[in-house]
């Protein structure tokens, strides 16, 4: 290896050393963030936007596709309004951003940045919904919002953040249900089938559910360094917001009823849970469902006569059948298959006089490493074909060391043994109490990711005070 292609690898820390540098390093050398001069906010660069859009992208269609609309609300809510709903507006407080001034002018009332827009949803609905026929109501909105962290991290806990806020409203407690659990289940499907990342479905408990909800559900997943980073939720409001917000309707019969009513988001969150679950010690691992680009041909001795040129026909040869690009740069190959392993391009091509001689190309696939000869007559075929077994690979590598790394703990000895040795998810029953949540919290630092849907039986007590248990609970350290 030459002195230079060294100095690039050196550049990231291994993530046995120290995990919080490497995912640093990563975000930075893979060119996804930079960040921005205000602390704890971040400029989301060409590539990083690039991933995050295919993500977005193929979530807005499940959100269509599942009859909502998309809208655009206002970035301020005047401070009057945030104080409607007591539970909502105690859960956000801390991180509001405030917005005083108006060119020199003090404004007669604050306003905030929104830190989520339920409140302006609730406003809205409260004006424009009459009857049963107005309902449901379906919106969501991509957009920005502000809370202010007091530490932050690239992706996954930031100032400012990118995300898509669903706000339904609907006649009865049974449709928003459906609705709470139709979104769950569209988060899920994009974050396995897309991400390549396997997740746990369930429901949060009281104590960490969101502030004003009746009940969310949540998806959660595990990252490499065995913590849990909680990746989608959706949350049934009941009537609570309708309450406080006054937003009835007249049904069938002509009597005035609530709405019931829903909020589900994913955010750019998700982009720190793609690293984290995919990275390793040479970069980030993009799944190929959402790569940017799927295969970069990389030409090998391209000064020698005809090899760019045949480059070039391979890739017009392939752009429409995958997100293919070219390096045709007077960088080394070695640099270039350092950067774009670096980057996590799926699976790339090389092509050099020799390949060209014998009328075939060398595929590299990034999660393992392994190479093969492809007959330039079989490349149509194969490339689609590799570019689904990385994704399945990615996958099931994903779900392996989940599995690897959840345990079960039958007491507070074993769990916090569990915790220190090993991390990951641990099983465990659990009562009921919020005081015992919250005194296994204070012991071992590991919250309730969720209470599964798919519940199992560790043992009949409570794994902290010894009493009738009610659920099984996966408890980890998480983001
Ligand atoms: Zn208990």
């Amino acid at each position: 290896m030459g002195k230079k292609n060294k100095q690039f690898v050196e550049k990231i820390t291994a993530m046995e050393d120290d995990f919080a540098q490497w995912y640093t390093d990563v975000v930075k050398q893979a060119e996804l963030v930079d960040y921005g001069l205000v602390r704890g906010t971040m400029i989301i660069k060409p590539y990083g936007y690039a991933i995050w859009e295919n993500i977005k992208e193929e979530l807005d269609k499940k959100i269509k596709a599942t009859g909502h609309s998309n809208v655009a609300f206002p970035v301020f809510i005047p401070e009057s309004l945030l104080q409607k709903e007591k539970d909502h507006v105690e859960g956000f407080a801390p991180e509001v951003a405030w917005i005083t001034h108006g060119g020199e002018e003090k404004l007669q009332e604050r306003l905030a940045f929104r830190p989520t827009s339920e409140v302006l949803f609730c406003d809205y609905y409260s004006k424009n919904i009459h009857s049963y026929r107005d309902l449901p109501k379906l919106y969501n909105q991509w957009a920005n919002v502000v809370r202010w962290e007091k530490t932050t991290r690239p992706f996954l806990r930031s100032s400012e953040f990118h995300w898509q806020e669903g706000h339904t409203a609907h006649a009865t407690d049974e449709d928003a249900s459906q609705e709470t659990d139709r979104m769950l289940g569209v988060y899920a499907d994009l974050v396995e089938d897309y991400l390549a990342i396997p997740v746990l479905r369930g429901r949060k408990t009281d104590k960490e559910k969101f502030a004003g909800a009746k009940y969310t559900l949540t998806i959660e997943s595990l990252m490499h360094d065995g913590k849990a980073l909680q990746s989608g939720t959706s949350h049934h409001f009941g009537s609570g917001f309708a309450e406080a917000f006054d937003i009835t309707y007249l049904d069938e019969n002509g009597e005035s009823q609530f709405v019931h009513q829903t909020s589900w988001g994913l955010s750019t969150r998700i982009m720190g849970a793609l690293i984290m679950v995919h990275g390793d010690n040479r970069g980030l691992v993009v799944p190929p469902r959402i790569a940017p680009t799927q295969a970069m041909i990389v030409p090998i001795a391209q000064h020698k006569e005809g090899v760019l040129d045949k480059a070039y026909a391979l890739r017009d040869q392939l752009k429409d059948l995958v997100r293919v690009d070219i390096d045709a740069s007077d960088k080394m190959p070695g640099w270039k298959f350092n950067e774009y392993e670096m980057k996590g391009i799926p699976v790339r091509i090389e092509m050099g006089p020799k390949d060209i001689e014998k009328e075939q190309v060398v595929l590299v696939r990034r999660d393992t490493g392994e190479k093969e000869f492809v007959a330039l007559s079989d490349l149509e075929e194969r490339l689609p074909k590799l570019l689904e077994e990385v994704q399945e690979n990615l996958y099931n590598k994903a779900l392996e060391h989940r599995n690897e790394m959840t345990s079960e703990a039958t007491n507070m000895e074993d769990f916090k043994q569990t915790l220190d040795s090993k991390g990951g998810f641990i099983k465990a029953m659990w009562c009921g109490d919020t005081a015992c949540e919250e005194k296994i919290k204070e012991d071992t630092t590991a919250t309730s990711r969720c209470i599964p849907f798919e519940q199992e039986k560790v043992t009949d007590t409570c794994v902290c005070c010894g009493k009738e248990a009610k659920e099984m609970v996966y408890w980890a350290k998480a983001y």
